[in-house]
């Protein structure tokens, strides 16, 4: 696994929407038609917006309908009209877990890789949320070192103020919506990508990957783009966002897919974390900057 500090991102960095639809694709199969027949917590603490006796009063006998995604956050439908909302913070990682308690299996006898790391996510200390099914199959453990990932249970009918102040989901937003939003705005172009009320899902590493496929540099005021350069990142960020969840999203920090393997974007990256090589377009050396505290990638002889 690549490691944060190797890739020279800033502190602040998190699963993006690619990471967070292959998450949502992957359990998915685990959740939707399932009925909780136990749940499991540790002690109350900041990563649970809804405290933990709660939780598991009001996911018990719950059916799970539909999971949804909006930018970074999952959404888990129940049959009562509720709705669970997980999102995976920093280091969160959603993984399908034994469906019964397993002891970490001899060496000789450990199955494929993804296997034997399901198998040591279990009864961790850093698995806060456990949910097991009436029906056969897997458990489903959120697990999270650093808990700023978060947990919250929505009353059916009531309204959610994280998923409220969200703007449109970055592979849905269009480039009329990018214009409008940018006409008041004179920060750089980059730093709206990375608003989460003006499109939500996008982070560092793919604000970076958009703007170079549409050849416009990061700096730019966010008004100075034309409604042609709005629609072209629009275009841009659909192109790099599916292209990373074909490929199992990037692994960076702790992401690691739900049945354990390692994502595969990061080998595809154009040039996020590729200061000094040669631009794959033209050639000139990739240039790192940061940029309102991230670590921000271009080529300067390309973007504009
Ligand atoms: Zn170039």
């Amino acid at each position: 696994m690549v490691v944060l500090a190797s890739l020279g991102a800033s502190p602040g960095f998190m699963p993006e929407l690619p990471e967070v639809e292959v998450t949502r694709r992957q359990i998915e199969r685990v959740l939707v038609g399932r009925t909780v027949a136990d749940v499991r917590t540790t002690a109350p603490s900041y990563f649970f917006l809804t405290p933990p006796r709660e939780l598991r009063a009001r996911l018990l006998g719950r059916r799970v309908t539909r999971l949804e995604r909006h930018g970074k956050y999952l959404i888990g439908h129940l049959d009562d009209g509720s709705r669970l909302l997980l999102h995976l913070g920093m280091t969160g990682q959603l993984v399908a877990a034994p469906a019964e308690p397993t002891r970490p299996a001899p060496a000789r006898r450990a199955g494929p890789r993804s296997e034997r790391r399901a198998v040591a996510f279990v009864g961790d200390q850093h698995t806060h949320l456990v949910l097991s099914f009436r029906e056969p199959g897997p458990r489903l453990c959120f697990r999270d070192v650093r808990k700023f990932g978060k947990v919250a249970w929505i009353p059916k009918g009531a309204v959610s103020e994280r998923l409220d102040k969200l703007g449109p989901d970055a592979l849905r937003v269009t480039g009329k919506e990018l214009f409008d939003a940018t006409r008041s705005r004179s920060v750089p172009i980059k730093t709206v990508l990375l608003d989460q009320s003006v499109l939500a899902g996008v982070g560092n590493i793919y604000a970076d990957e958009a703007l170079f496929v549409a050849k416009i540099r990061s700096t730019r005021p966010a008004n100075a783009l034309s409604q042609r350069e709005s629609d072209a990142l629009v275009a841009a960020l659909r192109k790099v966002l599916r292209r990373s969840i074909a490929t199992g999203g990037s692994t960076i920090s702790d992401f690691v897919r739900p049945d354990g393997s390692d994502g595969g974007y990061q080998d595809h990256h154009l040039v996020y974390g590729r200061a000094g090589e040669p631009c794959p377009r033209c050639g000139t050396p990739i240039r790192r900057v940061v940029l309102g505290g991230r670590s921000t990638h271009y080529c300067p002889h390309c973007q504009k």
